[in-house]
């Protein structure tokens, strides 16, 4: 071997190692490459817990609604009366709404008698009366525009009264000075009669009423007075003039008697007692019912028999009736008693309640002289009764223990 040789043997060697670390390096290469595969593996771990912020970011949002929950609980929230959320309270016309209690009669509906405003509040409904009009032509003062303020104006006294009834015009027929009223009702409840000299009620029982056109009447205010009064008669109750009487034996004063529309509609203060608005009331529910045919008069309400107790046992009473005078419009005790009775150990007799009048089988006022004490008993004691009882045609129980005064009704 020569020197030659040895350079072809170092650089054969060098080539080697050369081409031995170019495929070292490119296993390494290759290698290392594959090394960064486990990186890039990593990498989508990291992804992953990249991605796993979103479903934590949708875990706040589960809580949200969560959250919402509590906001939204008002909605099922019970009202202060217990009421489930969006339902009808028994209160009618009560609705539970985000907790508050809120007039909805449009959804609740109203109690009985009642009727719907668009408020969603409820009123009583009104007991409406149809008048049917006859008006004679040529009356000073008296057309259709005076006339249906006149019926305003008896409205508005029934409604200050406290009396829920509205009278309605359900028809207008003129009539000339040379005819008469008409009597066709024409489907409605009452007739009304307008003209001269046409006050009162002028048919049985009290379906047709006359509005007196003459002064001081007319549709002034006192014309409205006198025509509410002719009404309460269609509406059932009693004229209560004839429990005055004149001297010598005069009726004890009573403020309910003196101071009422059915006593005297020219004093302006005068207004519906305690009795007559009872009635009337009692009446409106009858009527609203079953029309007119069901008021209930006067002599429906009556009881049969009086129990009259005066405290004092084995006495001698003697009872007065009356006459009425039609020119006072007030009633005269008659001179000589019409009935003797003995009160029995508890100090009471019994007695029918006698017609006072043959036009009627009611009565007004008794006069009783018991051994010199004396006694009044009026018919509203009896209308007590029919309040107490709920009907007529019973005893009637009635004490007298103070002299010269009213006996009371117990
Ligand atoms: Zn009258």
């Amino acid at each position: 071997m020569n020197s030659n040789n040895k350079d072809r043997s170092v650089i054969e060697i060098i080539i080697v190692l050369i081409v031995v670390s170019l495929i070292g390096g490119g296993l390494y290469y290759y290698l290392s490459k594959q090394m960064e595969v486990p990186e890039i593996i990593e990498k989508p771990t990291e992804e992953k817990e990249e991605i796993t912020p979103p479903p934590e970011e949708e875990l706040p949002k589960e809580e949200v609604p969560a959250e919402e929950k509590p906001v939204k609980k008002p909605v099922v929230q019970k009202c202060a009366d217990e009421t489930p959320a969006d339902q009808c309270s028994i209160n009618k016309p009560k609705y539970c709404e985000n907790g508050n209690l809120i007039d909805k009669c449009s959804v609740c509906g109203c109690n009985l008698n009642q009727s719907c405003n668009p408020n969603g509040s409820c009123s009583l409904s009104k007991t409406q009366v149809n008048i049917m009009a006859y008006i004679q032509t040529g009356v000073s003062g008296v057309d259709e525009t005076s006339y249906r303020d006149f019926i305003e104006n008896i409205n508005k006294l029934y409604f200050n009264n406290d009396l829920n009834i509205k009278f309605n015009i359900g028809g207008i027929i003129w009539y000339n000075r040379d005819q008469s009223c008409g009597t066709n009702f024409y489907n409605n409840d009452v007739i009304m009669c307008v003209g001269p000299d046409k006050g009162g009620y002028l048919g049985p029982p009290y379906y047709v009423v006359g509005a007196n056109t003459n002064n001081p009447f007319g549709f002034s205010p006192t014309g409205v007075r006198a025509v509410s009064h002719e009404l309460a008669h269609y509406l059932g109750f009693q004229d209560l003039y004839w429990l005055r009487s004149q001297e010598p034996l005069k009726t004890p004063s009573s403020s309910e008697i003196e101071n009422d529309l059915m006593t005297d509609p020219y004093n302006a203060a005068n207004v519906f007692g305690e009795h007559a608005k009872y009635v009337l009331n009692y009446n409106f529910e009858r009527l609203r019912v079953g029309g007119s045919n069901s008021i209930l008069y006067p002599r429906s309400r009556i009881a049969s028999k009086l129990r009259i107790n005066t405290g004092i046992p084995n006495q001698t009473c003697q009872i007065y009736t009356r006459e009425r005078d039609y020119v006072q419009f007030n009633s005269k005790i008659n001179t000589t008693p019409g009935l003797t009775k003995i009160t029995d150990s508890f100090g009471n007799f019994q007695m029918n309640i006698v017609a006072g009048d043959p036009a009627d089988n009611n009565f007004d006022i008794y006069y009783l002289d018991c051994n010199g004490n004396n006694f009044w008993i009026n018919s509203l004691m009896t209308e007590d009764c029919f309040r107490q009882q709920g009907t007529g045609g019973g005893i009637c129980n009635i004490r007298c223990l103070s002299p010269g005064n009213y006996c009371q009704f117990y």
